[in-house]
């Protein structure tokens, strides 16, 4: 009988050491970086990410013109033939023409070149509702009826909607009042897009608002929501959302530091979040990779994944350099993680990198 029990102990010991990962453990375990961008043909991500087992999820973003959608294209349908076991990427469109009752067909019909290319989903993003104006200067926001045709094409093949709408509510605060230095850095060195001081455009709750009809009118439609879905400031207010949207889940990419500062005071509430909501949430960085400084690039880009590996794995006392503050890791179980870094990528692009 004592043997048993000795058994018994050695074996609940053992188990309980293989509840969570290890530091060591970080080349070992598969991980997708579900936000990720390439715009170039260089092939520094590739490398890096071959290194630290890693695939990488690549979002064409239309900004910066209706020629770079097209240009990225081509870089990342050649990353993807390249290495089809590493990368996998996003489709997106342009609002050129918008106007002309060809968009909508025109639209349709590039969004279907590019699936046929291999992408796997299709980008929106915050220029629509915080820039795109039409020909009566009029800003377009997510919920236009003109959108519809194209979302329903996407619901009826099963393609996910990738959406980075509005902006992280620290967008509408003046910079020193923000809780994250990541906006902070971010919205002084593009004061285009901080809504602090243009208060002509729509509130965070228009923006919010807007997107959540527009899925009102799409519920067959699969979102994934950017950025904590622009919920990043509270994992109630992103559990709310969760619960209203069954057919949403979203990447946590350049939203770590608001991860952070809510676990600095309530880590337990933050850490039953990412338990409850397992099957919801996917790791990504937003890193962008444009071709230059190859070698300290990819250390930033170790660097990133290593932080937010200790971050979720492990229980350890940490400092970032996106808050103020010390914070405990969230020690997450195994099979959460597996979630946050492959399976559910693969769940929710049903596809493989
Ligand atoms: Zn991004």
């Amino acid at each position: 009988m004592k043997k048993l029990i000795n058994l018994v102990l050695i074996i609940s010991l053992f188990s309980c050491q293989n509840k969570y990962y290890t530091m060591d453990d970080f080349a070992s375990v598969e991980k997708i970086d579900a936000h990720y961008h390439i715009y170039t043909a260089e092939n520094n991500s590739v490398e890096q990410a071959q290194n630290d087992n890693f695939k990488l999820f690549a979002i064409n973003t239309y900004s910066g013109g209706c020629e770079r959608v097209v240009e990225d294209h081509r870089w990342l349908k050649a990353a993807r033939d390249n290495h089809p076991d590493v990368v996998a990427y996003s489709a997106t469109f342009c609002l050129d023409g918008w106007d002309e009752p060809a968009w909508t067909a025109n639209t349709i019909s590039w969004i279907d070149q590019c699936l046929a290319d291999g992408a796997n989903s299709v980008k929106v993003w915050k220029n629509i509702g915080m820039e795109f104006r039409n020909k009566d200067s009029v800003l377009i926001m997510i919920d236009d009826a003109k959108f519809d045709p194209v979302f329903q094409h996407l619901a009826e093949k099963g393609i996910p909607l990738v959406g980075h709408l509005g902006e992280p509510k620290n967008c509408w605060l003046p910079l020193d009042e923000m809780t994250t230095k990541n906006d902070s850095g971010y919205f002084s060195r593009n004061p285009q897009y901080h809504m602090f001081m243009h208060p002509e455009f729509p509130s965070y709750e228009e923006q919010m608002a807007a997107r959540d009809r527009m899925l009102d009118t799409n519920p067959d439609l699969i979102f994934i929501g950017c950025h904590l879905a622009s919920l990043e400031w509270s994992v109630d207010e992103l559990a709310k959302w969760f619960d209203k949207y069954p057919n949403t889940a979203v990447d946590m990419a350049a939203r770590m530091g608001q991860l952070f500062y809510q676990t600095v005071n309530e880590r337990e509430k933050v850490r039953n979040f990412f338990i409850k909501y397992q099957d919801r949430l996917m790791y990504g960085t937003d890193i962008i990779d444009r071709g230059e400084n190859g070698e300290a690039f990819q250390r930033r880009m170790h660097e990133t994944w290593l932080r937010d590996w200790e971050y979720l794995i492990s229980d350890n006392k940490m400092t970032s350099n996106l808050i103020n503050g010390e914070f405990n890791g969230l020690q997450l179980p195994k099979e959460v993680v597996n979630k946050i870094y492959a399976v559910n990528y693969k769940k929710w692009f049903k596809s493989l990198p």
